[in-house]
């Protein structure tokens, strides 16, 4: 495993994105679209401040920030390529997203992301002669397909987590605290470039590794517990997503049987991705196994989520999902079965889908016995 050199990610396509957008617009019966959920303003811009709105016309692209921004948000769109007037106000924006929307008469507002009080304020007080339209997901649509720039970047994010891994496993054989654990592993992933955690690490041994998403405590990791490690990275913005569930001692055999289900279900999961498959065949894919060695119950949640800008981000998949994978989506395959009280099982992979199957992008060796 080596650390991947951040300094030579391939670029991404951001100005591309823009005129996408703009189809999706005339698709969705909207002249004009104000982004107000950051990380479809960054997506879309290039710009990762903490505060901005986006007004998406037809012809013109306006971002509106506060004074903090006043400097840096023209340099990050440039080195985006993306062309787009920048209007800076920390009293007014109204006026500046007013002047960049001009004369529209049907404006588009991200329905999931806009409060009920912030949708009074457009409605009342920003666009009171304007027809406001909701409309879902035409960002989230987009960020759907990932660019080669954004696969580097998620591939980077993991190469990271899976060599933090490497590093900090030793030290489950001293009987660590999970919470100490977890800080190790959180402190070798920022040691290694990244800008944080795509997430909360989980460290859940013996009977918390039953808990799908538990919290790491202050207990000790004793020999022959099962340990579910689920974290991952962020670099630029892309998260990666990874989850191995090792144990130090001997495992007897159910624990043995356990792990050896739910590694051939994670298998047979990633085996079944590719272009042109629905995401609940894959779903099906894993939850088949572990249903027809008795365990269907006990596998309590999907079998894996998009990735990108968002740990959680489109498509679910689920066997309630309605989604046809297609190339260069980036997907997790992670099935888990969990046993109150005795511990639980989940392998989590994220992987590239391709037209002929699948790049696993999370590449640390799956191994039950650690130390
Ligand atoms: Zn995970
Ligand atoms: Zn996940």
């Amino acid at each position: 495993m080596t650390v991947p050199d951040l300094a030579a990610l391939p670029p991404m396509d951001v100005a591309g994105r823009v005129p996408r957008l703009r189809e999706a617009m005339r698709e969705a019966g909207v002249e004009a679209l104000l982004v107000t959920h950051l990380t479809n303003v960054r997506y879309l811009s290039g710009f990762p401040g903490s505060a901005g709105l986006l007004a998406v016309t037809a012809e013109s692209l306006h971002l509106v920030t506060d004074g903090r921004y006043a400097d840096q948000a023209p340099e990050q769109l440039a080195a985006a390529g993306v062309e787009a007037t920048v209007g800076v106000s920390s009293t007014n924006q109204k006026a500046l997203v007013a002047d960049a929307l001009g004369s529209v008469a049907r404006l588009g507002l991200e329905a999931e992301h806009v409060s009920w009080a912030q949708y009074d304020r457009y409605a009342g007080e920003w666009f009171p002669d304007v027809e406001l339209v909701a409309t879902a997901g035409l960002v989230e649509e987009l960020r759907i397909v990932k660019d080669p720039g954004e696969v580097a970047r998620i591939a980077a994010a993991a190469g990271i987590a899976d060599e933090a891994l490497r590093r900090v496993l030793p030290m489950l054989g001293d009987g660590p605290t999970e919470a100490a654990f977890g800080r190790a592993l959180d402190a070798t992933i920022r040691e290694l470039g990244a800008s944080g955690n795509s997430f909360e690490t989980i460290v859940a041994s013996g009977p918390n590794a039953a808990l799908p998403h538990a919290r790491p405590t202050s207990r000790i990791i004793g020999a022959g517990e099962l340990v579910v490690l689920d974290f991952g990275a962020v670099v630029d913005g892309y998260c990666s997503d990874m989850t191995r569930t090792v144990l130090v001692g001997q495992p007897d055999s159910e624990t043995r049987r356990l792990w050896d289900l739910v590694v051939a279900a994670q298998a047979a999961g990633v085996a079944a991705v590719r272009a042109g498959v629905e995401v609940k065949d894959v779903d099906h894919a894993c939850r088949d196994l572990i249903t027809a060695a008795g365990h269907g119950e006990h596998f309590t949640h999907g079998t894996g989520h998009g990735v990108g800008l968002d740990i959680h981000e489109a498509p679910r998949v689920a066997a309630t999902a309605d989604a046809t994978l297609a190339a260069g989506h980036v997907v997790t395959v992670e099935p888990g079965v969990y046993l109150a009280p005795h511990g639980g099982v989940r392998i989590e992979d994220t992987v590239l889908v391709t037209d002929d199957g699948c790049e696993p992008l999370t590449h640390f060796p799956k191994t039950l016995v650690v130390a």
